[in-house]
């Protein structure tokens, strides 16, 4: 399973963390959602590879603890989103494609 790439149309919009929005549905701590809006990480797809985090020519990501969620206890979250420079990379280095990018979606 990939990140729905319409998320935006297919989930709504449940609150904001840390400057990100939060897409539901969320049941802490199992289900987590999806983070962000331009940058978009499926919470509950993320297994803590690091790779997006490595690869990023901008650090877009910060690692936030997630404990107890069955993938992972920590996910990289796309905190500066507004930095990102659409070379998607991240996209490409996801080894369960967790991560979506579109500049024109909004949230
Ligand atoms: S598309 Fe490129 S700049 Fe944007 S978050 Fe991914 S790796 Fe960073």
């Amino acid at each position: 399973m990939a990140i729905d790439p319409q998320f935006h149309e297919n989930r709504e919009q449940v609150g904001e963390e840390n400057g990100v929005s939060v897409w539901g549905p969320v049941d802490e701590p199992e289900e987590l959602g999806i983070r962000g809006t331009h940058v978009a990480v499926d919470f509950d797809l993320c297994i803590a590879d690091g790779a997006c985090l490595e690869d990023c020519p901008v650090d877009v990501f910060e690692w936030v603890d997630t404990p107890g969620h069955p993938e992972s206890e920590k996910k990289a979250e796309p905190t500066h989103e507004a930095q990102c420079i659409d070379c998607m990379l991240c996209v490409d280095v996801c080894p369960v494609d967790a991560i979506d990018v579109d500049a024109g979606r909004t949230a």
